[in-house]
């Protein structure tokens, strides 16, 4: 579950990354008309600019990261405000002349970051709270500027409440398919270990049926596990399934396919390219489980079956031929691996 918020978290970041230079960039461009600006306009612009910069190392080193979504935030949201009361209070007063053009430019950002940067309603309440304010400003202003720019600030207001209606149900969309992905994900993921489950094993099934391609399963159980949770106990037993598939997902290679079946079985489905090389790999998966010293219990041992698909043959009767070799190599005395036979009953026995 929390990999889809990091991975929210982690674009969210990149997307810092990219816009904050060229936040930057509009900033430096109002350098040359230092010596233009009054006060207020130095500044707020000096501010930006120590608060971008320093806010891009932060985000690039991942440090204070919800800290500096903050302070942009109050900082950001002050400034757009003390603009607006300053150009319709104090500006137009004195020149009888007021233009949004900047300000028409800018802001929409500020509801769009606050939709980034905040989740459900905390999104919507912030961006009315702004939005109130503003308008409050703009309202309390109607006396003092021009007519004809009263229509423009109107319209102004009432599009940028348009822009936070939509942000309001896009980000909802997005949260709602984060969501789905998230449930998705975990549909196919065993709670405990954190490989695939026996839902993805059926998954990959169908998809292994619709092909032609030639795979083998390799079917394995630990042995007498039972006598691990007696012994040690519950949570003992869990973390040697958890460490276990550590030391198989450390034999195998990317593409080939982990799933823990149920309890201490688990299924590897290759796609080698020979049986013989499925082979090889199970008897490394045998060894790297003979090998390991695993915490509170020391040494385990585990038994294999190995099934081939033939053409036409459907997996889930791979999958049957495997665990019936799995079974054999228990009954041949265990930490074995069995491989079922070109015909039916015959196995062949790989000894221990
Ligand atoms: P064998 O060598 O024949 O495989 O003997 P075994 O004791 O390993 O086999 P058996 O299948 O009889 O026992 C499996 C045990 O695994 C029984 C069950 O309590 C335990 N088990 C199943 N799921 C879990 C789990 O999630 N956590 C723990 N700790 N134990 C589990
Ligand atoms: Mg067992
Ligand atoms: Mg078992």
């Amino acid at each position: 579950m929390s990999s889809d918020l990091s991975t929210f978290e982690n674009q969210k970041r990149k997307l810092y990354l990219y816009v904050i230079p060229i936040v930057l960039l509009a900033l430096l461009f109002g350098l040359p008309r230092w010596n233009e600006f009054n006060f207020l306009d130095r500044t707020i612009l000096a501010s930006y600019l120590i608060l971008f910069i320093s806010s891009y190392f932060f985000i690039l080193k991942r440090i204070f990261f919800r800290y500096v979504e903050l302070t942009i935030f109050i900082s950001v949201s002050i400034v757009h405000l003390l603009l607006t009361y300053w150009s319709l209070h104090v500006e137009s007063a004195q020149s009888q002349h007021y233009s949004i053009s900047d300000a028409a430019v800018w802001t929409p950002m500020i509801y769009i970051y606050i939709f980034i940067t905040f989740y459900g309603i905390y999104g919507i309440v912030l961006s009315i709270v702004v939005w109130s304010i503003t308008t409050a400003i703009i309202l309390s202003s109607l006396s003092t500027i021009q007519v004809d720019m009263i229509n423009s600030l109107i319209n102004y207001q009432l599009a940028m409440f348009v822009y936070i209606v939509i942000l309001f149900f896009a980000r909802k969309s997005l949260d709602a398919s984060v969501r789905t992905s998230m449930l998705e994900q975990m549909a196919f993921k065993d709670m405990l270990t954190g490989i695939e489950n026996r839902r993805a094993v059926h998954q990959l099934f169908e998809k292994l049926n619709s092909e032609s391609k030639t795979y083998s399963i390799i079917f394995f159980d630990i042995d007498y596990f039972k006598k691990v949770n007696d012994q040690y106990g519950h949570s003992v037993g869990d973390s040697v399934l958890i460490e276990i598939t550590k030391v198989i997902n450390s034999g195998l290679n990317k593409n080939d396919f982990f799933a823990r079946w149920g309890g201490e079985e688990f299924v590897v489905i290759t796609k080698k390219v020979t049986i013989e090389n499925t082979l090889k790999l199970a008897e490394n998966l045998k060894l790297l489980v003979n090998q390991h010293q695993f915490k509170v219990v020391g040494k385990l041992t585990a038994s294999f079956g190995i099934a081939e698909s033939q053409p036409g043959q459907l997996a889930e009767l791979v999958l049957e031929q495997a665990d019936q070799a799995l079974y054999s190599a228990k009954a041949n005395g265990r930490n074995k691996i069995m491989m079922f036979g070109e015909q039916g009953e015959k196995k062949k026995e790989i000894p221990s």
